[in-house]
Order: structure tokens, then sequence, then C-alpha cells
């Protein structure tokens, strides 16, 4: 039987798959465990708690397989991390279709997900792990940066030079928040109880310094503040005891947020376990672990309505931290809001969402060059700018090098059909993928996140990633995908990606632009239905058609 092995995707300018779009999805899927990338590669784990890219190493080794035979007109469907078939389809259909950690609604709680789990008929997804598109903690960096920068500009004249914040969460996703925060200016005290979590983000450049204890953290960061220096200062130990207690000490906070892994209350450190015990103690008594994580929740959480009480700016930052508070009886963990309605809607209106690109080459100098392409697109677009220009010097590439930004609808084809004769011309080494986080405008029904307070009251309705997904198989993606659960937990969410290959050639144009148009065009015509007035402007300005706007 196979077992855990170091995976790293090939280089090169030679695909060994028949055709790029299945080398792409090949080298994606290895990426996605290349163990810069993965938080816990032995385990098929690439983030989010458990969230894996295929279910057991002998199902990773079938997609491999598979995806090197796969020929033009063929399609690989993909069970919760399974290759299950293989397909006659034709040209312009994704290459790879991917269902990944599906329940009926009755069924769908962590209970009975994880009882189809252990007899190995399931895996979770997450987002971007069971699709093939993570990119390492770069992935979430700009959309982190962009909400610090808007509580800077809501609260803070613009900058975080001189605040406080305080979070917790250093693993794949939350390791972003640190470099967030020192970017807008700020300073940032970040818990985690895993030393390596900690020890990771200071040697990827995401975390400045490591703190001995909370008076030496309290201390560094209040030095930094005064002196309006950003700083990222890491301490080591359970958020449910450390939070509470900067609480109780009055400590000067004015942002407060966390990115634990929440939305698996048997990824989240109870009070009174070891970090060394966890992994053992979730396994020998799921249930009472799971009643333990909330209870530390509520404590948590508390604590973070304690800040709010005194002033502090506090959202929830997408894990369900809320939301399993009050399942342990917390009756005010909803006094503050989720990071998307407080400052995220707007963006999404506009069709804006998390854009990202990988060099399949593996050279640097590829994205360098797609960097300078998007700057020379939109010049008019200064954050943008900031952003390109920033992470060129700061960020350091996991993995296949890649880049994220964020762009809106009418802007993603622009940069999609550029890199595109950029591969076409030889200016780039090789063909580039270009995908998205689940996270987007029109893709996720998530009543915790992506949709918490629609103006509509539609928050729970699912049919939009599902319309989502299929509208990018038709209009010719490489790879599609529909989650259940990521972010924020099974019975809570329900997702979609694509994933689209610039191979140079004329047919992987005319994709790009479909795919590129309708995708983003998704989440306009979703918040132009719930009402929004900035989403009807955008869709009456760039022609995006809803039909019952018009006539
Ligand atoms: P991860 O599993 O890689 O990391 C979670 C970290 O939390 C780990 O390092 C773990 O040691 C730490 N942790 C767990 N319990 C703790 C406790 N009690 N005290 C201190 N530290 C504790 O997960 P990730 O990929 O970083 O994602 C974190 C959360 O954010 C998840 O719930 C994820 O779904 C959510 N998320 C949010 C966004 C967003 O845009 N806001 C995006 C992706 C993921």
């Amino acid at each position: 039987m196979s077992g855990p092995r170091s995976v790293r995707a090939p280089r090169g300018t030679r695909p060994s798959a028949l055709g790029w779009p299945q080398e792409a999805a090949l080298r994606m899927l290895q990426n996605n465990l290349d163990p810069e990338v993965a938080e816990h590669p032995d385990q098929l784990v690439v983030y989010g708690g458990t969230g894996k890219a295929a279910r057991d190493w002998r199902s990773f080794d079938a997609m491999v397989r598979t995806l090197r035979k796969l020929k033009q007109d063929e399609t690989m469907l993909v069970q919760s991390g399974r290759p299950v078939g293989v397909m006659q389809t034709h040209e312009w259909a994704p290459r790879v279709l991917i269902a990944n950690s599906h329940l009926v609604g009755d069924w769908a709680t962590w209970e009975e997900f994880r009882r189809l789990e252990a007899l190995g008929l399931t895996m979770y997804g997450q987002m971007t792990a069971g699709s093939w598109i993570y990119i390492g903690t770069q992935g979430i960096l700009q959309g982190t940066y962009e909400t610090f920068a808007a509580v800077a500009a809501k609260r803070f004249g613009g900058s975080l030079a001189g605040t406080i914040t305080l979070t917790a969460g250093l693993g794949g996703m939350g390791g972003a928040q640190p470099l967030a925060v020192t970017m807008n200016g700020g300073v940032a005290i970040c818990v985690d109880c895993d030393p390596r979590a900690v020890e990771r983000r200071i040697e990827h450049r995401y975390l400045d310094v490591r703190a001995d204890s909370l008076d030496h953290a309290l201390r560094l960061a209040t030095e930094a503040r005064d002196a309006r220096r950003p700083l990222s200062v890491g301490v080591l130990g359970n958020a449910a005891e450390l939070v509470p207690r900067l609480h109780a000490l009055g400590a000067p906070v004015d942002i407060v947020t966390d990115q634990t892994s929440a939305h698996d209350p048997l990824a989240y450190l109870p009070l009174g376990v070891a970090f060394d015990e966890m992994a053992s103690c979730a396994a020998e008594d799921p249930a009472d672990f799971t009643t333990r994580a909330r209870e530390s929740m509520a404590r948590h959480v508390e604590a973070m309505v304690g800040f709010l009480d005194a002033g502090a700016e506090v959202f929830d930052y997408g894990n369900s931290l809320r939301g399993e508070a009050r399942l342990a009886g917390y009756d005010r963990a909803f006094a503050f809001p989720g990071f998307v309605p407080a400052y995220i809607r707007p963006l999404f209106c506009e069709g804006k969402g998390p854009f990202r690109w990988v060099a399949l080459s593996g050279d640097p100098a590829d994205i360098a060059r797609t960097d300078r392409a998007v700057l020379d697109l939109f010049p008019e677009n200064e954050s943008l700018a900031r952003w390109i220009r920033m992470a060129g010097e700061r960020v350091r590439f996991q993995g296949l090098p890649a880049r994220i930004c964020w762009l809106g609808y009418g802007e993603r084809d622009r940069a999609g059909e550029r890199f595109n004769d950029m591969v076409a011309s030889g200016e780039l080494s090789a063909p580039v993928v270009i995908g998205r986080d689940h996270l987007d405008c029109g893709s996720v029904a998530s009543p915790y996140r992506e949709t918490e307070a629609m103006l509509d009251g539609s928050d729970a309705i699912a049919d939009w990633p599902l319309l989502n997904a299929m509208v990018n198989v038709a209009s010719g993606a490489s790879w599609v995908s529909v989650h259940h659960g990521g972010g924020v937990g099974i019975g809570r969410s329900i997702h979609a990606g694509q994933v689209t290959v610039a191979d140079g050639t004329a047919p992987a144009g005319e994709k790009i632009r479909r795919v590129l148009t309708n995708d983003p065009g998704m989440g306009v015509i979703r918040h132009v239905d719930a009402g929004y007035d900035i989403a009807e402007s955008v869709a009456a300005e760039r022609g995006v058609r809803v039909p019952m706007r018009e006539g």
C-alpha cells in the first residue's frame, strides 16, 4: 500500500501529460502537497484544520496516473478526493470535475461527516485544498491586508501606525495576519499554541519576533506602538487563556480578531489540554473534546466582547468562532460583526475577489513579468500598484511561484488574456494557471461569512454557488469544483471554484475571456439580486445583463 512521501510539483517548460490543462492539474495537485506549501503534507492536509488535497495516498497515486494519461476530450471525476471515473467529453469541457465533502441537508453535521470519513467515504476539502489552487499564505495575504486597510480607514485615519491588534492563529491562512498588520503600519500580537506554527511564520518572514511570555509580548508591542514602528510579535499559548488574561489586564488593544481553526472544534485547543496531547485527546473522546473546545471558545469570545465594550474594533475573521461560542451557551457571541459585512461586501458588489495565478515553469521571473503586466494594465489603481510592489519585495514564494491580487468585473479577463498573450509570445517561459479562492463574490453561500447579513435576507440560499460552478463549466474552465463546509465548517457553507490554464493558444484565450468575465459576473448579479446599489451601478455601467432589470 502506498503511504506518505515527499511530493513536489515538476517544474519546467515540457509537460509530461498529454496537454497543458492536464499537466496544470497534475502540477497543482502536487504543489498543494509540497512541504513548503502544505501544513501537514504527510497526512495530505494542506491548510484550514483538516483541508486535504486527496482522500488517501492511493487516491493521490490514482489521480497522478490518470492525469498523465488523460486525453484532450476526457474528464476525470473526483468525489471527495478520490478519482471515481473518466468520461469522454469534449475539448471545451473541464479536464477535471470535483465535488468535495457534500452531505444531504439533514445529515450535514460534523458528527456524521466524521463517521463517514472514518469509513473512508469522504474527506474535508476546505476551499482551495481539495481544488488544487492553494498558493500558501500569500493566497490570503492581500485580502487580509485589504481588510486591515479598511479597518484603518474606518477607525484610525487610514493607517494602523500607533495601534495594537490582538489576534490568534498563525496557521496556513491565519499566518497572513501579522504581515498584513505591519504592511498597514501597525503592531500585532499573535497567539498560537503550536510552536511550529510560530517558527514557520518567522522563517517565512510573515512574523517578526517571538516573545518569551505574554508580558514580554505586551512590552515589545507597546514600545513599538509608541514609536509608531510596525512590528509583529508571536506568543505561544492558548488564546482561550491569553485573550481573557489580556482583557483582565486592561491591555491597550485597539483591534481584536481571530483565525484559529474554530470552524472545526476538534482543531481548536481547549483550556486544560496540553498542545502535545491535543491530537490523542481529540481522537479518544471527540464528543467530550468538542464540548470542551466550545466552552473555551465561549471564554475567548467573551473576552473579545469585553474588548468591544471597552471601545476596540472587533470582528470575526470567518472561522465560525462566534457560532461555536453560541453553541456553548454564550448569548452575546454575535455582538461583533463578521469581516465581510463589515468591510468586504462593497468589493464583492463590483465583482472583486481574490484572483490568483501560478507560474507552472517554477521560474520566479515569470511572476515578476506578470507583476509588471498588471501594473501596466491598471495604472490608475494606486492601491493595487502598492500591493503588487510590496508583494514583490516582501512575499516569499511557497512552492510554485504565484501571485494574488483582488481584481473585479472587467479586470480579471483583461489580465488573463494578457497572460495568455505573454505565454504565446514567449515572454513567459511556460503556461500560467489562473484561478481564485472559493471565498469570492459570487461563488459562496455561507451565512456566517461571505453571505452574512445580506440586504434581502438571502444568506442561506445556496443556488448561487451551484450556478457559479455550472457557468464556469459552460464557459470553458480547465477544472471546476463544488465543496461543502470550507472556511466555516460542515453544515455552514457551499462554495465553488474554477481554474483556467493560459497555455498561449487561441482557444485558451477564448476560454479565459468567457470564464474570467462570467465568473466575477456571478458576483455582480448575486448582489444586484440582493438589492445592492453599487452592484446595480456596476451592472449598468459595465453591461452585465440582469433580465429582471431589463424591459
Ligand atoms: P490552520 O489549521 O492552518 O491553523 C490554525 C492555527 O490555530 C494552528 O496553528 C493552531 O495551532 C492554532 N490554534 C488552534 N487552537 C488554538 C487555541 N486555542 N489557541 C491558540 N491557537 C490555536 O488553519 P488556517 O488555514 O490558518 O485557517 C484558520 C481559520 O480561518 C479556519 O477556521 C479557516 O477556515 C478560517 N479561514 C478564514 C479565511 C478568511 O478569509 N478570513 C480564509 C481562510 C480560512
